[in-house]
Formats: C-alpha cells, sequence, structure tokens
C-alpha cells in the first residue's frame, strides 16, 4: 500500500506558520517515500470556519511550493476533502458504532450538565471527571423510541470506564492513558454535525492515510481516536506527534510574541524557501555542521523516525538572518522578479496609487508620501510622539486603549475592509467611553508615523491586517515605554 500523509487545517483564520511546518514535514515524508499528500479542509465548526481562510491556507501552501496530490481544488480518488461535504458519512459511522455499542446517544440537558461540572467542581474532584455516563445505561429500545420521537440528544464515545489505552507514538514510543480520565466523548452534536475527533478518524481510515504527523497539542485526543479505530475494527496508522514550535521564551508559539500568519512573512518579504529551510530545523539536522538546504534536499535525506523533541525555539532573528542569505544568493534578475511578485507588485500599488493620487505635485513626491505603505516598521518624530498619546490620556491609558481594541475589535474581525475596521473601532470606542476622534489619531499615528495620511481605515485597509497588528503593537510598547520614563527613578540617563 502506498505511503499516504496528509495535512488537515481548520480554516477559522489566518494561515498559520505552525501549518506550514506540519505540512512540510508530511510533504517531505511522502515524497521521500514515493507516496501522496492529501490536503482536506477540517471545517466541522460551521460557526468558525469561512471561505477567505480556505482560501488563504491555498495560497500560502502554493506560496511555500507544498503541493498536494489530493484535495479540494484538485480531486481525487477519495474525494470531497472539505468535511462540510462529508456529513453523511459521519452519521453513517456514528450510527455504526451505536449498533456496536461502542457509541451511545445522550439526551442529558445543558441545564443538567451545566449542575453536573457544578458539583463536580464544588466536590474539588481530583482529577477531570466529565460527563458522568449518565445515559449510558438508557436501554437500547429505549432510547431507539426517544431518537424517533425526535428528542434532541447527541452521540457519545463509550470509553471503557476500566483499564488504561495505550497507542504508540512513532517519536514517543508507547503511551498509556488512564481510561478513567477519557471523556466520553461527542462525537455528533445536537445538531447533527460531526465533531473533530469522529470526522478526523473516518476520514483518515476512508483516505488510506498511513501516516498521521501532526502537532504535539493532538496527543490528548490520541486516546480516543485509538478508541474509534479499534471500535470499528480498523487499522491504525503510524501516530507521529512533532514537537510544538516555541517562542523564545519556550512557551507555545503564540501571536503576542511572534508573527505567526504566513501572510505576514509573506507581506515582509521572507522568501519562501528560507522559510521551509528554516522550519526544516525544527526538530531536524541535515548533518552536524550545515543549515543551509533545498526543500529537495531535505525531502532526500529526512527520515521522520530521527525528529527530535527538545521543543524547537522559532527564532525571528535567527529566521531572518538565514532569509537575508537567501536574498544575497539570489542574482540581480532575481531578486527584481521577487520584488515585482511581492512588496512591488502591480497589485500592491495599484491599492496604494489611489490614495497617494490627491496629494502628489511631482511623481517624485510618491515615494517620499507613501513611505509607510513599503517599509517594515515605522519611525515616530517627535510630533508623532506627542500625537501617539490621545488627547486628554496618558500615554497607559493610551497603549491600554490600543492593546484591547487590537485584541477584542481587530483581531476577530473576518474582513479586513475599511467599513468593517471602521465599524469596529468606533464600536470599541462606544463599549468602552472613548470618543472616536480621540482614539482615531493614536491609531493613524500608530499605523503610518504620520498625522498627515490618506483617509485612515482605507489605509490600514491597503496596509493590511499583518502590518497593523505589527504597527499597533509597536506602539503600545512605545506609549508604555513612555509611562516608565515619567517616573523619575525608571528615566534613563540624559533623557
Ligand atoms: N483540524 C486539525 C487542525 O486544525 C487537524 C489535527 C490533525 O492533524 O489531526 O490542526
Amino acid at each position: 500500500m502506498a505511503l499516504r500523509t496528509r495535512i488537515a487545517p481548520s480554516p477559522t483564520g489566518d494561515p498559520h506558520v505552525g501549518t506550514a511546518y506540519v505540512a512540510l514535514f508530511n510533504y517531505a515524508w511522502a515524497r521521500k517515500n514515493g507516496g501522496q499528500f492529501v490536503l482536506r479542509i477540517e471545517d466541522t465548526d460551521r460557526e468558525r470556519s469561512n471561505a477567505t481562510s480556505e482560501r488563504m491556507i491555498f495560497e500560502s501552501l502554493h506560496w511555500l511550493g507544498l503541493t498536494w496530490d489530493e484535495g479540494p481544488d484538485v480531486g481525487g480518488a477519495h474525494g470531497p476533502y472539505r468535511q462540510s461535504e462529508r456529513f453523511p458519512i459521519y452519521r453513517e459511522h456514528a450510527e455504526q458504532l451505536v449498533e456496536r455499542g461502542a457509541a451511545y446517544p445522550c439526551f442529558c440537558t445543558k441545564e443538567r450538565l451545566d449542575a453536573l461540572r457544578e458539583e463536580q467542581r464544588a466536590k474539588k474532584l481530583p482529577q477531570a471527571t466529565g460527563y458522568d455516563g449518565h445515559c449510558r445505561t438508557i436501554p437500547r429500545e429505549e432510547a431507539a423510541g426517544r431518537r424517533a420521537a425526535r428528542e434532541a440528544h447527541v452521540i457519545r464515545l463509550a470509553m471503557p470506564r476500566e483499564g488504561e489505552t495505550v497507542v504508540a507514538d512513532l517519536l514517543r514510543g508507547e503511551i498509556r492513558i488512564d481510561n478513567r480520565l477519557v471523556d466520553d466523548q461527542i462525537l455528533i452534536k445536537s445538531d447533527g454535525y460531526p465533531t473533530y475527533h469522529l470526522a478526523n478518524v473516518v476520514d483518515d481510515h476512508l483516505m488510506e492515510i498511513t501516516h498521521v504527523i501532526r502537532a504535539e497539542e493532538w496527543i490528548s485526543s490520541l486516546p480516543k481516536h485509538a478508541m474509534l479505530y479499534r471500535s470499528f475494527g480498523w487499522e491504525e496508522p503510524v501516530f507521529c506527534h512533532l514537537p510544538l514550535l516555541r517562542n523564545a521564551d519556550k512557551s507555545k508559539i503564540s501571536k503576542r510574541k511572534n508573527p505567526v500568519s504566513l501572510n505576514y512573512y509573506r507581506r515582509a518579504g521572507y522568501l519562501p524557501e528560507a522559510i521551509l529551510n528554516y522550519l526544516a530545523l525544527m526538530g531536524w539536522a541535515i548533518s552536524a555542521d550545515r543549515e543551509e538546504f533545498s526543500l529537495a534536499e531535505f525531502v532526500a535525506s529526512f527520515d521522520l523516525k530521527n525528529v527530535t523533541l527538545g521543543g524547537p525555539v522559532f527564532d525571528l532573528e535567527k529566521l531572518t538572518w538565514m532569509n537575508g542569505k537567501y536574498i544575497r544568493n539570489l542574482t540581480i534578475p532575481e531578486l527584481l522578479a521577487r520584488l515585482r511578485a511581492d512588496v512591488l507588485s502591480d497589485e500592491y500599488l495599484l491599492k496604494v496609487l489611489p490614495l497617494a493620487h490627491e496629494r502628489i505635485d511631482k511623481l517624485e513626491d510618491f515615494a517620499e508620501y507613501a513611505r509607510f505603505f513599503f517599509v517594515g516598521e515605522v519611525a515616530y518624530d517627535d510630533e508623532a510622539l506627542g500625537k501617539l498619546v490621545a488627547k486628554k490620556k496618558t500615554a497607559a491609558e493610551t497603549a491600554k486603549a490600543l492593546a484591547e481594541m487590537l485584541e477584542e475589535s481587530l483581531d476577530p474581525l473576518l474582513d479586513w475592509t475599511a467599513a468593517a475596521l471602521e465599524a469596529a473601532i468606533r464600536a470599541y470606542c462606544d463599549a468602552n467611553g472613548w470618543k472616536p476622534g480621540d482614539l482615531f489619531m493614536p491609531v493613524r499615528i500608530a499605523v503610518t508615523g504620520k498625522a498627515a495620511t490618506p483617509p485612515l481605515f482605507e489605509t490600514m485597509e491597503v496596509l493590511g491586517r499583518e502590518v497593523c497588528r505589527r504597527r499597533l503593537r509597536r506602539a503600545v510598547e512605545v506609549l508604555r515605554a513612555m509611562k516608565a520614563q515619567t517616573q523619575p527613578s525608571a528615566r534613563p540617563e540624559g533623557v
């Protein structure tokens, strides 16, 4: 049987650098073994999944050159590859489990489950107890009757109450979990939609995936998945949980400490081959004295068994250094082509030009006027620094508002359009006792470095989410540092 791997992202946000990392290792293992690499879109969460996010996943994987052999936009023998188009398959499989007694309908109401959780909390039970199995004992016929009468219910997996589940992980060896610690996982929700666990296992089986290579954070799901395979009577794939990428402080990689969106790296002008090279070093080495290698070299020498689990640090400075080396290896015509493809593409220039058109008198004014559309970070002159603090507010208050606004109002925005941005920022102001006009100037300075700019929201739309988020975070840091400086003891010398 051919070796088959897959990447199974959920389209619920920006394409994540962790997805590229896991995709790279899956891609390399399939290519190395003459197998196939499958892309499957796991959009079972109907509220959070969206088409924009799915499109960005396709685009960023294509940009990186991690092309798949089967998937939603190329088809293949096992399609469709979008879980939302496969719901009847999951329901049918859940019924098979109910028939075998490996799963059962649960009619517990939200009120009962809330009360149960409350009781468990009050008793300070030593371990995560989860669902108490109340509906497991309902006689089959009675349960079938209640279902036929359309009583609201979910389908749960009947985890064994005793013993342990033992599963092998290629890198970690045997993983043993006490079954009492594993909840009776919901497989089908009351609206008939499957949960991740059921859809994921059913699809990996039906799509004949031989190697499930994914991030460490899914290890906790492993006993449930193993139980599902065993309940269906299916052969288990090889499981391999890659180490989690970490921030420099060893915490799990997060957007507070590192840009995690692939859109950011593309927008900032990191070269795809440099990113792949850097990601390949996360838990793997080609040799002790060599760090630079191509994707083809990686594929040729890759062995999944040699991945190390030390918790690789995703170090932006190191990636940038490596990217610089890749840039210097380009010929001048190649460099020009790269600039034209991204930073200076016609597509981008055509968005910037309307915002500069009315405001320049000579063509040469353009570069100066539109500078902030092309640079990474903006510098603040004294005037800008003064206006970064909102009128009648302190630097600390302004920092707090910008940070909150970013996190609560801008980060959740699905569409980064001028209209959506304006509505979100105004809504933040209304909810937090700010006059919108008072916050607009600090936002303007933060994202452009200037007090006089084209219309703010159009400007933010063109700059894009990654650039705005990065500049707003930096403005928050600058404002916080200002606050420290007003305390005499913290005043650095000469300031
Ligand atoms: N949909 C899951 C994710 O977004 C897939 C996890 C897995 O590979 O099993 O990461």
